[in-house]
């Protein structure tokens, strides 16, 4: 038996190396990589320039306490400033503890103002932001909260519909907190119009809109972030998994406004926005603004929705939807998605389930147009492959 909880229903698989988009096991067998460790490898493996950072680095300064100046952590702060709508971060190692801080944050925000019954987040269907109790309460999917207690302080409605979410709003509504496109819950892309609806309600009732950019964000939808599409700006917005490009690091951002409630004592990480973490973190962000990457993922995310698209032309029965933006694509399939992501990695390709029997495509932002024709050809073969055996199964 393992010495590890069994949390994980994990793959037999254990690779022991990492090249760009490819992954190798001990015996050197190669791997195509459209799941980037769910959305975190934006820059594949071992991408030379944040290697070098991290190892001059490690020579130089892992840790200090945040009770001393981290000048590896203001700089990384002030170029996701510039970025952004936002004017302060705080960094963590996780994109749970960056939703923990966003939340704090907004509960803070109307204590401070003396509104002090102004607790309650209102959450939608369908979203993922984290397995600590409250990020769990946020998201108040039931087989994620089953068993572990009671869960206030959250409401929950389905995306999509505005006149939902109004209902929702009463004198204890604190703020409500967004996926810009949902990741884990089935790749679900929001309307332009629904994001500047929410902003809307949370302004006219004098809410905080946050928006939860762990999985969406860092360029993979093909802008820095999947909010810029629509124009309207967050008042919190949390970010993980790519901005470490692997290493643990998250943040949460917020406007001066907001974030000056969280005054020395509120709030705080042992590890959080160490000299390591943000130098590779800094690292991570040279190669994402550089000039033409994330024109890049665009123009990737386009052709891999027109591949996509054409596979629900050629398999109307097996592939029925293609969701998602950029580089955050989905695909709604037939066979379950489970054994599907089994047997491609059967095939050497390597990709992610979501909710709603949704395939997750999540390449590293560097794949090329020959690396996403390749995974096209080793999913029509297991398309190809399930057709044949389930109608000989048929017969
Ligand atoms: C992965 C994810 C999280 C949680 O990040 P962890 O680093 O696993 O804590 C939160 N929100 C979204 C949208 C995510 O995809």
């Amino acid at each position: 038996m393992s010495a590890l909880y069994g949390t994980y229903a994990r793959s037999e698989l254990a690779f022991v190396r990492g090249e760009g988009m490819r992954l190798f096991t001990e015996d050197g067998t190669r791997y195509l990589d459209f799941s980037s460790g769910i959305a975190v490898n934006a820059l594949g493996h071992g991408d030379p320039h944040v290697v070098n950072a991290l190892k001059e680095q490690a020579d130089k300064l892992w840790h200090v306490s945040n009770i001393f100046q981290i000048p590896e952590q203001e700089r990384l702060a002030q170029r996701l400033v510039d970025a952004t709508f936002a004017d302060a971060v705080f960094f963590t190692n996780s994109g749970a503890e960056a939703l923990e801080c966003a939340i704090k944050t907004a509960r803070r925000y109307f204590w401070d103002k003396g509104e002090k019954d102004r607790v309650d987040i209102i959450g939608f269907t369908g979203s993922f932001h984290g397995r600590t109790i409250a990020t769990i309460a946020a998201a108040g999917n039931p087989s994620y909260t089953e068993g572990f207690g009671p869960m206030p302080g959250f409401k929950h409605t389905q995306p999509g519909d505005l006149d939902a979410v109004a209902a929702l709003i009463d004198d204890k509504t604190a703020a409500i907190l967004i996926e810009p496109v949902q990741g884990e819950g089935g790749v679900t892309a929001f309307s332009d119009a629904y994001l500047r609806g929410l902003r809307a309600l949370c302004d006219k009732h004098g809410l905080l809109l946050i928006f939860d950019e762990v999985q969406c964000g860092m360029g993979r939808t093909g802008r820095l972030f999947a909010h810029e599409f629509s124009g309207v700006k967050p008042d919190i917005m949390t970010i993980a998994k790519a901005i470490g490009g692997g290493f643990p690091l998250g943040a949460c951002l917020a406007t001066a406004e907001v974030a000056k409630c969280m005054v020395p004592g509120t709030h705080g990480s042992t590890y959080g926005g160490n000299p390591l973490a943000c130098t590779v973190g800094n690292a991570v962000l040279d190669r994402i603004l550089s000039p033409g990457f994330i024109e890049h993922v665009e123009e990737m995310g386009k052709v891999l929705a027109w591949k996509l698209q054409q596979l629900t032309q050629k398999y109307p029965d097996l592939v029925t939807e293609v969701r998602g933006k950029g580089l955050l694509a989905g695909v709604k399939i037939t066979p379950p998605v489970r054994d599907f992501v089994v047997r491609l990695r059967d095939h050497k390709l390597l990709t992610v389930a979501a909710s709603d029997n949704v395939l997750r495509l999540l390449p590293p932002l560097i794949v090329t147009e020959a690396e996403i024709d390749e995974a096209i050809t080793i999913i029509t073969d297991a398309l190809a492959e399930y057709q044949a055996e389930t109608s000989s199964a048929a017969q």
